[in-house]
């Protein structure tokens, strides 16, 4: 068995962090080190998928959740509009290998993508 990974330690509450929303399949926390004014993880509770790609070839309908609640989120926490990241390999930045979808909202008229 390989080792939890940290958002499975938070879900189950072995390390301290505020659960922002939960539902049967996902959760959501504050980015420790946000990198925009809201920058929250949506999680899928289940460590299976490690990146995006093995998320959308194992269970559309799980990323499908995981959209809708950062649609939500952004909602509530921002203004509704929002940049959906997933870091996919370590050459792209990814630390964690639990699958996450990065929601950043607010301040992002500056460097935005695409020119
Ligand atoms: P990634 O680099 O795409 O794998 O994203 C992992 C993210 O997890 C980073 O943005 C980290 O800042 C964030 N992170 C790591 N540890 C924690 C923690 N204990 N609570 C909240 N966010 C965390």
């Amino acid at each position: 068995m390989s080792e939890s990974s940290i958002f499975t330690r938070i879900l189950e509450g072995e390390i301290p962090s505020e659960i922002i929303a939960e539902t049967e399949n996902v959760f959501a926390i504050r980015d420790i080190a946000p990198q925009a004014p809201v920058h929250l993880l949506v999680i899928p509770k289940d460590a299976q998928y490690r990146n995006v790609v093995e998320l959308a070839g194992g269970d559309p309908a799980l990323l499908t959740e995981m959209i809708g609640l950062a649609g939500t989120l952004a909602a509530e926490h921002g203004d509704g509009d929002f940049r959906l990241i997933f870091n996919t390999g370590a050459g792209a930045g990814q630390t964690v290998f639990h699958v996450h979808a990065h929601v950043l909202s607010g301040g992002l008229e500056e460097g935005r993508l695409g020119g």
